[in-house]
């Protein structure tokens, strides 16, 4: 488990960036277009004075004005009562033109702001445009009604340059009807120019604003982000660490309950080893005590009492028991220590030679055996399969109810360890909390007295089990007896299967 390297970092930071700046880029263009907004205002207001103040001239008809140096006669206006003397003092008429000219002038000089009058054919040739105003001209002459640019001059200034169109109106016929001037039509424009810095010097302190709060915005963003990201890689380190400090953990666990296992394994083989060679070491005491105990029975039989008889009785009973105790425990110890070689084994013959050993206790019993469906084959070791059926059936057999005649069913069904076999009886059954007991060594249910028994037949079952990797257990056979299951594995895809272990499919 390993947390993405700092690219993450990296890329909230870049992505952030992108995000600030795409912002910061909409933003001062807002700002761009309010300049804008307010150029023209200014440069529409200023055209508006100044058509105003033509519109009153022309509707006066122009106006008198003493003749001074700065206001000579107009040589362009053709007019026969241009100039005219009132008592003595010379006055020339002001019309439109010169006197949007004398504004214009005037208004040069005090810097800043300018305006003036153009024309494309115009009367006086002073009056011609720039290029930036032509281009203007045209542009109303194709229906436009007004332009404003920032445009930089030949000298690197930046102005905002504004043109509007002059209409015709009926006071201008006055004096220019014989020059075929029609109403509402465009007859040339007033352009405005002024210096950028005027507007800008009201935009850019927003605009230096906007820089500094995304600025600060990208920073804090920014922040926030590796703050978050160092938390979180704090996390998952910490949790990468526990999960460490667990595997370690379960490691050791595992490593001291292998140790465990091993040692139980090991006591368990010097246990077996233990019984073994104890009981094949009492097998010769005890055959001694019941050779000799016949041979009391049989020289001195007459010569005891009835009690004596009942207690030789006793003796060889018991040396019996012993011996068969032993036999079984030589039994367990075998299963536990012969080597197991696995061959396909028909649970059908297996069956077969169970019930051929226990031909005795079926007769005595009269109980019966019976197959559901056919046995299958599975991979085991012959002789020791047949003696785990006979142990169960014979169980079956044994523990039968006295009121009931035995009937033994077995049966066998897929499971995931391979096959699942299935000895059903309807005998006395097992209660639940002796189901695990009773696969333990010398655990018995009943007395001998009551039944024989060694006690040790379900463990040796269990062991061979085990060792061909299967598991054994008891259920309830509702409504009556027990059902003792176990599993054994399937024979290898691919192995030969000899004729003699062939399913013969009887029933
Ligand atoms: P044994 O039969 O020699 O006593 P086992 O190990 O075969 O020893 O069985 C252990 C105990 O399990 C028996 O004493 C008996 O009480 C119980 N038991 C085994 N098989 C059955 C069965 N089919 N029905 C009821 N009880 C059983």
């Amino acid at each position: 488990m390993r947390f993405p390297g700092y690219a993450l970092e990296l890329g909230s930071l870049a992505a952030w960036a992108c995000l600030v700046a795409l912002s910061l880029w909409h933003n001062l263009g807002l700002l761009d277009a309010q300049a804008r907004e307010v150029a023209a205002a200014r440069a529409r207001m200023l055209f508006s004075v100044v058509e105003t103040t033509r519109l009153w001239n022309a509707r006066h008809g122009g106006l008198y004005a003493p003749v001074t140096a700065e206001s000579p006669p107009n040589e362009w206006l053709i007019d026969p009562l241009r100039d005219v003397d009132i008592d003595g003092r010379s006055f020339t008429k002001i019309n439109p033109a010169y006197m949007t000219r004398q504004m214009s002038e005037l208004m040069d000089k005090r810097g800043g702001m300018s305006f003036r009058l153009t024309s494309l054919k115009p009367v006086r040739p002073g009056n011609l445009p720039d290029p930036w105003e032509a281009k203007a001209l045209t542009l109303f002459e194709n229906g436009g009604t007004e332009l404003l640019e920032r445009v930089t001059d030949d000298t690197g200034g930046d102005h905002y340059r504004y043109m509007a169109r002059l209409l015709v109106e009926e006071a201008c016929l006055q004096c220019h009807a014989n020059q075929n001037y029609q109403v509402g039509e465009v007859r040339g424009g007033i352009s405005v120019t002024f210096d950028a810095a005027q507007v800008l010097a009201e935009i850019n302190p927003q605009k230096q604003q906007t820089i500094v709060l995304h600025g600060v915005g990208y920073v804090l963003l920014a922040g926030a982000t590796l703050a978050f990201l160092t938390w979180l890689r704090a996390g998952w380190r910490q949790l990468a660490q526990a999960k460490a400090e667990q595997e370690a953990m379960v490691a050791e666990r595992t490593q001291e309950l292998r140790q465990a296992v091993d040692d139980l394994a090991r006591s368990n083989t010097e246990l077996e080893n233990f019984a073994y060679a104890v009981s094949h070491d009492l097998q010769e005491p005890l055959r001694m005590i019941g050779s000799y105990a016949q041979l009391i029975d049989r020289r001195y039989a007459d010569h005891l009492d009835a009690d004596g008889r009942e207690f030789l009785g006793f003796m060889t009973d018991g040396a019996q028991r012993m011996k068969q105790m032993i036999d079984d425990l030589l039994a367990y110890s075998r299963a536990g220590r012969t080597e197991i070689h696995p061959q396909p084994v028909a649970l059908e013959r297996v069956l077969e030679s169970a019930l051929a050993n226990l031909t005795a206790a079926l007769q005595e019993s009269g109980g019966q055996v019976l197959r559901d469906g056919t046995l299958p084959v599975v991979a085991g070791e012959v002789s020791m399969l047949v003696r785990v059926l006979q142990n169960l059936v014979g169980n079956a057999l044994k523990y039968r109810h006295p009121e009931r005649q035995a009937q033994v069913v077995v049966s066998a069904r897929p499971h995931v360890q391979g096959w699942e076999i299935r000895v059903a009886d309807n005998g006395i059954g097992v209660p639940e909390a002796a189901r695990e007991r009773i696969f333990q060594v010398f655990q018995r249910l009943h007395s001998n007295a009551k039944i024989s028994g060694t006690g040790i037949g379900l463990s040796i079952a269990k062991k061979i089990v085990e060792r061909h990797g299967g598991r054994i257990w008891v259920e309830d056979n509702r409504p009556q007896g027990s059902v003792f299951c176990f599993t054994l594995p399937t024979v290898p895809a691919g192995t030969d299967v000899p004729a003699s272990q062939q399913q013969s499919g009887a029933n």
